[in-house]
C-alpha cells in the first residue's frame, strides 16, 4: 500500500512508531488534527493531544501496540468537540490508525455527551456484569482515577470491603427491576473514602445508569452532630446519675457502709473489672494504706497482698494530686519501679486500664482514694473520669458528714456518761454525808449528856478542870449544830417525788417573817416586799431560801436598824428574786467564796454560824435550774443577794 493511495482516502490515516511518534499522516489527518504534517511528524501523540491520555483511545491504542491486536473504538475529543471512530491495526514498527469523523451523528448525542460530562454528580453506566461502560469526569474525580482506568473495571473494586455485600445486593435489586435509592461509600484509588448517595435506573437492556452524589461532607456533619448529641446525652445521664447518687450517699451516716456504696456505685458506672476505696491511713513508716472497701472481686482476692503503698503510681492519688487515668498502666513510666514485685504481685487480678481519684474533704484533707482497674487496655474514657470525679466529690461530702455525725454522737454519749458519773458521785457523797452525820449524832449526844451530868456532879472536881469541862460541853454543842446543818445541806438537794407544786412566794415569805418575828422585833428591823409571784417550787425549799437570806440580813446588820427589802421581777423567762439589806456588806472579792461549804468571813465569836446557809441556798436553786449570786455589795453599806427560778419549769 503506497502513501499516495492512503493520501487520497477520506479517512484520516496516521502511523505511529513504538515510541508513539507520528511517522506518517495523510492529508485528511492534517485537517482533523488542525496541524500541518511537518508539525506532526516525529512528535509523540500524547504530547500533542494530552487530553487523550485520559481517554478510551489511550487504553485501546496501548492494547493494539502491546498485544498486536486490532481495536475499534469511538472517541470524543472535547477540545475540537469532535466524535471519531477509530480502527487501529498493529504494524511492524508500531501501529496504523484509520480515523473517521462521525460528523453525521446528530446534535442530540453531542448534547447528551456534554450534559453527561458537565454534571457535578458522578454519572456511570454499568453493564450486566457490573463493569463500568462509561463514566463522567465528576465520577473520575471522585475515584481519583482516569476514565481509561475505570472503563471495563468492576464496580466492586471501588467499594470498601465491609460495604461490598450491601453494594452487590443493591446492584442485584437494580438488575431485578427494583431501583431504590441507597447510600454506600466508594474507595478512591488513593484509599480515601467518599460517601455517596445513589439513584439508579435500568436505562437500556443490560445497561444501568447510576447517579452518585458525594455526601461526604453531609455524612461528616451528621456524624459530628451525632457525636455531639451522644456527648450531650452522656453528660445529661452523668448529671442525673450523680444527682441520684448524692442523696443515696448523704443519707448514709455509717462511714463503713458509705465507702462500700461509693465503691459499688462507681465500679458499676465506669464498668470497671473491680474497684476499691483505700483510706488515707499511713503507718509509722509512712507507707501503707488500710483497705476499706472492694467491689467486683471478693475480699480474698486481696488477702494475700500487702496494702497499696506510697509508690509512684499510688502516691499522687493519696497526696490529692488529681485524677489519674491510663489506658495501660503497665506502660506508664511510673509503673513497676517498686520492690519487691516491680509491678503487680503475682496472682493479683490483672490490671491494664487504670483510673484513680483522690477523695478530698472540704477542709482539703485527703480522706482516701478511689481506684478502678480493668484487665483490658483503654477501657476508661474521659466520661468515666468525669463520673468518678463527681462521685469522689459527693463521697467527700458524705464522708465529712458521717464523720461529723460520728463525732457528735460520741460527744453526746460522752456527755451522758459523765453526767451519769457525776450524779452517781453526788449521790454517793450525799449518802455518805447523811449517814455519817446521822450516825455521829448519837455518840455526840452521849458526850453532851455525860458532860452535863459531870458538871452537875462537879463538887469533887478540881476547879481548874472546870474550863475543860465547859470546853467539852460547848464543843459537843457546836458539833451538834454543825452536824444538823450538814444534814440540812445534804437534804436540800433531795428531790421530792411527784410533780412540783405551785407555791405562793408571798405566803411563804409571810410565814418566814412570822418564824423570825422575835429577831425582827429584837433588832428593830423593817421588812418591805413588792408583789411576789407564784412559782413552781417545793414550799420547804422556798422557805429555806428566804429563811437563810433574811436570817443573814438580820445577823450581818450594821449600826442602823436593819432595813430589808424582798422583791421579784420577771426577766427573760426567769423570776429573779432579790433580798437587799443595809448591813455590813461583803468585799466583792468574796462574792464566790461565801457560797462554798463552811466558808465564812468572820469568827464564831463575832457572828454565830457554820458557813452552810448560802451553800444550802445554792443547792436548792440549782436543783430548779436556777442560780444564786451576790448581785452587789458595798462594805459598810449593805448587800443584795439574788436568785432566779424559771417561770416555766421544763418538766
Ligand atoms: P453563816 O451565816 O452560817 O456564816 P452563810 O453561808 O449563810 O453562813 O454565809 C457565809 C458568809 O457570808 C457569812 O459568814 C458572812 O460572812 C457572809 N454573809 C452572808 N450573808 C451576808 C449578808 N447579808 N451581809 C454580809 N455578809 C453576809
Amino acid at each position: 500500500m503506497g502513501f499516495d493511495v492512503l493520501g487520497g482516502i477520506t479517512d484520516a490515516v496516521a502511523a505511529l512508531d513504538r515510541n508513539w511518534r507520528y511517522t506518517y499522516v495523510n492529508r485528511q489527518a492534517e485537517i482533523m488534527a488542525r496541524m500541518p504534517r511537518q508539525q506532526l511528524a516525529g512528535k509523540v501523540i500524547w504530547e500533542l493531544f494530552p487530553e487523550l491520555r485520559h481517554s478510551a483511545a489511550f487504553e485501546f491504542l496501548h492494547r493494539t501496540m502491546r498485544d498486536g491486536v486490532r481495536t475499534r473504538f469511538e472517541q470524543f475529543y472535547a477540545p475540537y468537540n469532535l466524535w471519531v471512530e477509530v480502527d487501529a491495526y498493529p504494524a511492524a514498527d508500531g501501529l496504523v490508525m484509520f480515523v473517521h469523523a462521525i460528523g453525521d451523528r446528530d446534535d442530540s448525542t453531542e448534547r447528551y455527551r456534554a450534559l453527561f460530562e458537565s454534571m457535578r454528580d458522578g454519572v456511570i453506566i454499568v453493564n450486566d456484569d457490573g463493569r463500568y461502560v462509561d463514566v463522567n469526569q465528576s465520577f473520575c474525580g471522585m475515584l481519583k482515577a482516569g476514565r481509561e482506568r475505570l472503563i471495563g473495571s468492576h464496580f466492586g473494586e471501588f467499594i470498601p470491603p465491609e460495604k461490598l455485600n450491601e453494594a452487590i445486593s443493591a446492584f442485584a435489586d437494580l438488575r431485578s427491576g427494583r431501583s431504590t435509592p441507597v447510600d454506600f461509600p466508594l474507595r478512591a484509588l488513593d484509599g480515601s473514602i467518599v460517601e455517596v448517595a445513589w439513584t439508579s435506573s435500568n436505562y437500556l437492556p443490560g445497561l444501568y445508569f447510576c447517579i452518585g452524589r458525594d455526601i461526604t461532607a453531609r455524612k461528616q456533619a451528621e456524624h459530628e452532630r451525632g457525636l455531639l448529641l451522644a456527648r450531650e446525652r452522656e453528660a445529661r445521664r452523668n448529671a442525673e446519675l450523680l444527682n441520684s447518687v448524692g442523696p443515696l450517699l448523704a443519707g448514709q451516716l455509717d462511714a463503713q457502709k458509705l465507702v462500700q456504696s461509693v465503691t459499688d456505685i462507681a465500679t458499676r458506672l465506669v464498668d470497671a473489672g473491680f474497684g476499691a476505696f483505700f483510706h488515707n491511713v499511713v503507718n509509722e513508716k509512712g507507707e501503707s494504706y488500710m483497705l476499706y472497701a472492694l467491689s467486683g472481686v471478693p475480699r480474698e482476692a486481696f488477702d494475700r497482698f500487702p496494702m497499696p503503698r506510697n509508690t509512684a503510681v499510688f502516691g499522687p492519688t493519696f497526696r490529692g494530686e488529681g485524677i489519674l487515668r491510663s489506658d495501660d498502666i503497665t506502660q506508664d513510666p511510673r509503673y513497676g519501679n517498686s520492690a519487691p514485685h516491680y509491678g503487680l504481685p503475682p496472682g493479683h487480678p490483672p490490671v491494664k486500664s487504670y483510673l484513680a481519684a483522690p477523695v478530698v474533704s472540704v477542709s482539703g484533707e485527703v480522706l482516701g482514694g478511689l481506684f478502678f482497674g480493668h484487665p483490658d487496655r483503654g477501657r476508661f474514657t474521659e466520661n468515666h473520669e468525669a463520673i468518678v470525679l463527681g462521685i469522689a466529690a459527693q463521697a467527700a461530702i458524705a464522708l465529712d458528714n458521717a464523720r461529723l455525725f460520728e463525732q457528735a454522737q460520741w460527744v453526746q454519749k460522752e456527755l451522758k456518761r459523765s453526767n451519769q458519773e457525776l450524779r452517781r458521785a453526788n449521790q454517793d457523797l450525799e449518802t455518805f454525808a447523811y449517814s455519817a452525820s446521822h450516825d455521829l449524832q448519837e455518840p455526840l449526844r452521849n458526850i453532851a449528856i455525860a458532860a452535863q451530868l459531870l458538871g452537875r456532879h462537879a463538887s469533887g472536881l478540881d476547879p481548874a478542870a472546870q474550863p475543860f469541862l465547859d470546853g467539852v460541853l460547848s464543843g459537843a454543842l457546836r458539833m451538834q449544830n454543825l452536824i444538823r446543818d450538814l444534814l440540812a445541806y445534804t437534804q436540800a438537794a433531795r428531790y421530792a417525788e411527784g410533780p412540783v407544786p405551785r407555791t405562793d412566794s408571798g405566803a411563804v415569805l409571810a410565814s418566814v417573817l412570822e418564824n423570825l418575828r422575835a429577831r425582827i422585833a429584837e433588832t428593830g428591823a423593817t421588812v418591805t416586799t413588792s408583789e411576789l409571784p407564784s412559782v413552781s417550787m417545793q414550799l420547804v425549799h422556798l422557805t429555806q431560801l428566804f429563811q437563810n437570806l433574811i436570817g443573814n440580813a438580820l445577823k450581818y446588820r450594821g449600826k442602823e436598824a436593819p432595813a430589808i427589802r424582798v422583791s421579784a421581777v420577771e426577766r427573760d423567762g426567769w423570776w429573779v428574786f432579790s433580798v437587799a439589806d443595809n448591813g455590813i456588806g461583803i468585799e466583792p472579792r468574796y462574792k464566790d467564796y461565801v457560797f462554798q461549804l463552811f466558808k465564812r468571813l468572820h469568827t464564831r465569836e463575832q457572828y454565830s454560824g457554820s458557813g452552810v446557809g448560802l451553800p444550802i441556798c445554792q443547792r436548792i436553786v440549782e436543783q430548779y435550774g436556777g442560780r444564786i449570786w451576790l448581785e452587789s455589795s458595798v462594805p459598810g453599806e449593805g448587800s443584795i443577794f439574788a436568785f432566779s427560778i424559771p417561770v416555766h419549769p421544763s418538766q
